[in-house]
């Protein structure tokens, strides 16, 4: 039997950036992939007639543009537009908008309050100097404080001075920051409810906690650390669905010499005398490599996928521990043109941006106490938008494709699988909660896919579907992701390492936990670095 440098399992972006910095550095990698398709939940799928859903993640901002560039993703056909601002709107008629030009900004700030619009500068720019703290580390290993390797001492250094730099009160701001809730932190600038409840949302996103949950502050952070063409905190749309981000990914590992097997399904990672020696395929094939790396979420790998006596019970039990539930649900939905949001002004630049339809903290928190009982958020905060208002590729000429991302949507509805009548019910609250502002929109739906985290992860393998492979809450971050001890992309067993979402820096198509992943792999082999250096805060 042939024995490869290296499988990699999971043709998700991650795994597939980790597979082409590995095939780039002249190792022999094949990526099995379960399903008949790759990109995991950076996909496009035709799942009606011809229309293309972004039918997990649905916009592109946090891709590294170091990786980016040394894959050469452009020549593989990624093409990132950027679109702007946002929309909430409220239950008497109005709406608050958040536009990209400063002056339109603080206009639409101050028709609320001229505190709020005051405040919004020194907001803007504590945020963003969060963000340009943290995405210094993004493309590196996080150092392990107990150790007394040379590299993580240095590192610790390196990531000590730069807090340091920041000078006292913003040192305090920032530990506070680290571990606030996202309503607290917004408390901090402004007054105007409509205002802290549009900005709360990025807090909450994909996490199982509430606005006023400690932790909520960073998640928003992660939210704004991205960027489009050099532009802190823009989100933008792949162009032909968030798909071609994996498929320019797998491109550019082919182009380097790579194999991709797909409906290639792993039943187990096989390991002898403390060692991995390959994978056992679903349908009984085995494959034999020096070097497994693992894109599954930590539990997959580690509880579904291996044998307990390979592992260290202590480890084993780290594993369990690890915090990756469902919240989030999502629809997408197919249009038969442009539905109409009558408080908008006509041409308004907001039905280019994300449409928000909870108008308060209150509501926000009660979307919360849904999760908590068990069920689906009645009144739920939804994230639209409406991608082919930019990418006419994803639907026919003068038809759109909308998609909704959901808080809160449990696993599982108060212990029990998810049956179909509750998850048409999911999909009308979701719908009604749009049709709420837009007269016409429930007329014009062709076809609706409605997602519960039971379905992704039914789909993709993520626990829970978790959409990040396990929470960011700074337990979750750092030396502690996935867990303590092994938060370099290494594990117990030699020669089987990790690169998805559950490592640092954690989940969104970000493209990081793969690189960073190929980087330590290669140290360990003896080959040379192919992954591009950090290029720092810009
Ligand atoms: C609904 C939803 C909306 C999101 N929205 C956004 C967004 O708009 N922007 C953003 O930046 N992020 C978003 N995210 C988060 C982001 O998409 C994920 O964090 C990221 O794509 C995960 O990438 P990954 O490569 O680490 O893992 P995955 O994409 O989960 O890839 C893992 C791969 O492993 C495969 N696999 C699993 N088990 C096996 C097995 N046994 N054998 C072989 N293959 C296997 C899966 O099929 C999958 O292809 C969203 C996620 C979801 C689910």
């Amino acid at each position: 039997m042939k024995t490869f440098d290296a499988i990699v399992v999971g043709a998700g972006h991650n795994g597939l950036t980790a597979a082409a910095f590995l095939a780039k550095a002249g190792l022999d990698v094949v990526c099995v992939e379960k399903n008949d398709y790759i990109g995991g939940a950076a996909v496009s799928r035709n799942l009606y007639k011809d229309w293309w859903y972004s039918n997990c993640s649905y916009v592109c901002s946090l891709l590294r543009p170091e990786i980016y560039r040394a894959l050469e993703l452009h020549k593989h056909g990624l093409q990132v537009t950027p679109y702007g601002g946002s929309v909430t709107f409220m239950e008497n008629g109005d709406y608050y908008g958040s536009y990209h030009d400063p002056e339109v900004a603080y206009r639409e700030m101050a028709r609320f309050s001229r505190h709020d619009a005051d405040a919004y500068k020194r907001y803007s720019a504590d945020t963003m100097r969060q963000c340009r703290f943290i995405r210094d580390f993004l493309l590196s290993t996080a150092p392990d404080p107990t150790s007394f390797k040379p590299s993580d001492i240095r590192e610790l250094i390196r990531i000590g001075g730069k807090f340091m730099d920041m000078g006292e009160d913003r040192m305090y701001d920032t530990i506070r920051f680290w571990t606030m809730s996202v309503a607290e932190y917004l408390d901090e600038y402004f007054e105007t409810d409509v205002i802290k409840a549009s900005f709360s949302g990025s807090g909450i996103i994909g996490t199982a906690l509430g606005i006023h949950s400690p932790g909520t502050a960073y998640v928003l952070l992660h939210h704004y650390m991205g960027d489009v063409d050099g532009n802190v905190g823009s989100w933008g749309f792949a162009r032909g669905g968030m798909g071609s981000v994996s498929k320019s990914i797998a491109s550019a590992f082919q182009a380097a010499g790579g194999e991709l097997r797909t409906e290639a399904g792993v039943d187990r990672i096989t390991v002898r005398n403390g060692k991995t020696t390959g994978v056992a395929l679903e349908n009984g094939d085995e494959i034999a490599a020096r070097v497994v790396v693992s894109a599954m979420d930590v539990k997959r790998t580690f509880l579904t996928c291996m044998d307990k006596n390979d592992l260290p019970a202590a480890f084993r039990k780290r594993v369990e521990n690890f915090k990756i539930r469902g919240s989030s649900g999502k629809v997408n939905i197919a249009l038969d043109g442009m539905p109409s949001f009558p408080a908008l002004p006509e041409g308004s630049s907001l039905y280019h941006s994300d449409m928000h339809f909870i108008d308060s903290m209150e509501r926000m928190e009660r979307a919360y106490d849904d999760w908590k009982d068990g069920t689906w958020s009645k009144d739920p905060y939804v994230d639209m938008v409406i991608p082919t208002l930019n990418d006419p590729t994803m639907a026919p000429p003068g038809k759109h494709f909308m998609s909704c991302f959901v808080q809160y949507c449990p696993y599982q509805v108060e212990g029990h699988a998810w049956t179909s009548e509750q998850k048409d019910a999911f999909g009308k609250a979701v719908i009604d909660q749009i049709s709420n502002y837009s007269p016409n929109f429930k007329d014009l739906i062709l076809h609706a896919e409605i997602r519960t985290p039971q379905d992704i992860e039914a789909e993709i393998g993520i626990t829970e579907g978790n959409i990040f492979h396990g929470e960011l809450t700074m337990d979750q971050l750092l030396f502690n992701r996935p867990v303590p001890g092994y938060a370099q992309y290494r594990s117990p067993v030699e020669g089987l390492y990790m690169c998805g979402s559950s490592v640092h820096p954690g989940g969104g198509v970000m493209a990081a936990p793969g690189a960073n992943a190929a980087r330590e792999i290669l140290a360990d082999l003896r080959r040379p670095n192919t992954v591009p250096e950090n290029f720092g805060d810009d």
